[in-house]
């Protein structure tokens, strides 16, 4: 059994150190930060119960979180959403639509012209291109420019805060292009896959589930299960090579293992790496993470006019507002706000405005409210707010992403017993982090056998 030190304790360095723990090795994990969750922070406050990174988990069964969820038996700390939050809102022209769910509001909503439902009809029928391309191009050749304009684009501000002009298709969407990829079609792909789903018996679509007392249940659950193993409040200042081990330098003092897994941040990770390999680093640096600011507002529900009865709103650019979305929190779980008062979290910057994290907390306040004031009709200003910058939010999957890891691979090679994992690839949401994280364990036993 090896000796591993992990380096963060996010939820994908935790995952992994459990994992590893389970199977016997001795690991130690270094967080820079007083406390263990990476992104996954919650915050309670005058009686408002805010997530300030991570707002909800797509439980999809079967996979890594729900055995996370099984082995910590965290099952009744679980919140599952409001079956209201399969409603979801983007505004268009100032006016609120809801996206449509199925064939029959599809063809009702007045989110999208007529030409452009006409012309969805030609979908299975259009070529694929040779190359990867941005996720608008993948958009705008398969479903048309209004798909691109107010569905596509607002949902990946939602998701990655990102630019889909920059996005690549294959490796930020993979899913969506692995529908084009295997039928040919979004549609053909999409009935193809239902139409496997009922031959193979119900196929779950997964929860969308939150914690009682905020998503750091979870991660607080790992790291107890990590006791004397978890050293909180320990940057990692620098690494050395020593006969063959790997040293961790920190202010407590040094720490040697004979394998090390960086479980950071790209750019942190480029930090650490640069005097060992330049070209190395300079490609971790090349992985752009925009700012994004959380801006959570809480106000007498009185003082809203909408409804709030869906997952949120989503901003698409082109409506030349700052936010990029709002999730109407109070909604989705319980407990997120007093009594008769209502918890909206909001989301400014991004790939498309990402200095937002330098401006003061009363602009972010004051741009969010006057973005959302006639489209959710509120009256007056909020009771509770909260601003909570990420500098360096979301890693972006940029057009060259996957060429890049081939190229971070390849200089791996030449550094042996180190290991690189974490969101900047294999996907951003915290599942995927999570499923990333249990599949290296398993290779790292398979490398000791
Ligand atoms: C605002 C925001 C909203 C999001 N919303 C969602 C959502 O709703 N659903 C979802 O599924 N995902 C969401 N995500 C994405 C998800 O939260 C992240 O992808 C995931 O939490 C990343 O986990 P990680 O462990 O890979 O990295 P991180 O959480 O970044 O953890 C890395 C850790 O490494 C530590 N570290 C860095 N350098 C050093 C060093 N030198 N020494 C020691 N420690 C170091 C850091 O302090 C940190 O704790 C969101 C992300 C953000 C920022």
């Amino acid at each position: 059994m090896s000796d591993i030190l992990v380096v963060g304790a996010g939820i994908t360095g935790l995952t992994l150190a459990w994992a590893l723990q389970e199977q016997g090795h001795r690991v130690r994990v270094l967080e820079a930060r007083p406390e263990a969750g990476g992104n996954i922070r919650s915050l309670h406050a005058e009686r408002y119960l805010v997530d300030l990174g991570p707002n909800s988990l797509l439980d999809r069964g079967g996979e890594g979180l729900t055995r996370l969820i099984d082995v910590l038996n965290l099952e009744d700390r679980v919140v599952v959403a409001n079956p209201a939050a399969s409603r979801r809102y983007v505004s268009r022209g100032g006016r609120v639509q809801a996206l449509p769910a199925g064939p029959g509001s599809f063809i009702r909503t007045p989110l999208f012209s007529l030409r452009a439902k006409l012309r969805l009809l030609g979908e299975p029928w259009r070529g694929r291109a040779e190359a990867d391309e941005s996720v608008a191009d993948f958009v705008r050749r398969r479903l048309g420019p209004e798909f691109l304009d107010w569905a596509v684009d607002p949902f990946i501000s939602g998701v990655y805060a990102g630019d889909a002009r920059k996005l690549s298709v294959r490796a930020a969407t993979a899913r969506i292009y692995a529908l084009e990829a295997e039928a040919g079609s979004l549609i053909r792909g999409a009935l193809r896959r239902a139409r496997q789903g009922r031959a193979t018996g119900p196929t779950p679509r997964g929860r969308l589930i939150g914690f009682r007392e905020g998503l750091c249940e979870l991660t607080d659950a790992l790291a107890a299960r990590l006791d004397g193993a978890l050293f909180v409040g320990t940057p990692v200042n620098g690494l050395r090579r020593l006969a063959g081990n790997w040293v961790a330098d920190t202010a407590q003092g040094p720490v040697e293992a004979e394998r090390l897994v960086l479980a950071v941040p790209a750019h942190a990770a480029a930090d650490l790496l640069e005097p060992f390999k330049r070209e190395l680093a300079g490609e971790l640096r090349g992985i752009s993470y925009p700012g994004v600011v959380n801006v959570a507002l809480g106000f007498p529900r009185e003082s809203v006019g909408h409804a709030l009865d869906g997952f949120g709103l989503l901003i698409p650019s082109r409506e030349g507002c700052e936010t990029l979305g709002v999730l109407f929190s109070s909604t989705l779980f319980p407990g997120r706000a007093p009594a008769g008062h209502v918890l909206l979290t909001a989301f400014v910057g991004g790939a498309r405005n990402s200095d937002a994290p330098a401006r003061d907390d009363a602009s972010l306040i004051a741009g969010v409210v006057e973005d959302l004031t006639p489209l959710l009709g509120l009256s007056g200003a909020p009771d509770f707010a909260r601003v909570t910058r990420w500098p360096r939010a979301i890693p972006q999957y940029n057009l060259g992403h996957l060429e890049r890891l081939e190229r971070i691979d390849a200089a791996l090679t030449e550094l042996p017993g180190l290991t690189l994992v974490g969101n900047w690839r294999g996907g951003i949401a915290v599942g995927d982090c999570i499923n990333n994280a249990l599949a290296l364990a398993k290779r790292m036993e398979g490398d000791d056998e």
